[in-house]
């Protein structure tokens, strides 16, 4: 089914959607989705998460809205809204308990994240962001086959930049013709919080060698902090950037300029 033409309905009308994938689990993936939410959201836009991680959703915990239930009809069902106002569905605004696993096979699932897209009234949307399961299996592949995606973020770890794991999710990419704005390396170094050094603890950075091999722009590279792991624990991702003017301002416009690079690269060409 491909459901490129349900984009704008009665209820929905999303201008661009952008889908994170990383190779593997665990490289913070879900977190950056939200920074880049929350980015886009300061910038004055309207953005929406659909948390296609079904199996292992976070997004609702970060934002601190895991308690509430999304509401709906028969038809429809509302996004949840965080703090300020980014539209959120998770399959864990749906089920009565949080913690109980989703055992469900990959069709299924791939089906659920189909019908947050399709039966979700997200209203009007500037960016959709949609957070992909982890690797190149069953559920991100009918998800970039189905979805009219325009374009696609790879989150990566300093460790994992340069090797097959990554280099496997841009060859899907490639092959399902899904255009990818590029490569955002997450926990990429330390800053020392005394001289504002930037401590690369996993060795050198290799970016630089990154974006030679695969030929992709580099829009972001995220440090490890401490800080920002007690804000996700605590739902409060959305002050990350407020509280980090420096790193923010920086952020911010980088993932404004990512954006931007859709509509020249991909929709007024
Ligand atoms: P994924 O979605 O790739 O499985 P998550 O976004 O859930 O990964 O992140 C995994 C863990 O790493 C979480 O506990 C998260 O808070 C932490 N984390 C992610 N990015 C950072 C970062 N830049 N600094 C510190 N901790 C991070």
């Amino acid at each position: 089914m491909n459901i490129e033409k349900e984009k704008t309905n009665d209820v929905t009308h999303i201008k661009n959607v952008i889908a994170i994938m990383s190779g593997k689990g665990g490289v913070g993936k879900s977190s950056v989705t939200s920074l880049m939410a929350t980015a886009l959201r300061n910038k004055g836009y309207s953005v929406g998460i659909l948390d296609g991680d079904i199996t292992g959703p976070s997004i609702p915990k970060v934002f601190g809205i895991n308690k509430q239930r999304a509401t709906g009809t028969e038809t429809a069902v509302n996004p949840v809204e965080t703090a300020t106002g980014i539209k959120v569905m998770s399959i864990n605004l749906m089920v009565d308990d949080e913690e109980s696993p989703v055992v469900w096979r990959g069709p299924v699932i791939a089906n659920t994240v189909k019908q947050f897209y399709t039966d979700v009234n997200w209203g009007m949307l500037d960016y959709l962001l949609i957070d992909l399961p982890p690797g190149t299996g069953d559920v991100p592949l009918t998800i970039m086959q189905s979805f009219d995606i325009d374009g696609l973020v790879v989150v990566s770890s300093p460790q994992d930049l340069v090797k097959l794991i990554v280099k496997k999710s841009i060859n899907m990419a490639g092959m399902l013709g899904v255009p990818i704005l590029g490569l955002v390396e997450n926990m990429s170094y330390l800053q020392c919080p005394d001289c504002n050094k930037k401590i690369h603890i996993f060795g050198e950075s290799k970016v630089p060698q990154a974006a030679a091999e695969t030929n992709l722009k580099i829009i972001s590279q995220i440090p490890i902090d401490p800080n920002f792991v007690t804000l996700c624990d605590e739902g409060r991702v959305e002050l990350y950037l407020k509280e980090n003017y420096t790193f923010a301002e920086e952020f911010e416009n980088q993932i404004e300029g990512m954006v931007k690079g859709i509509q020249k690269s991909f929709k007024f060409c």
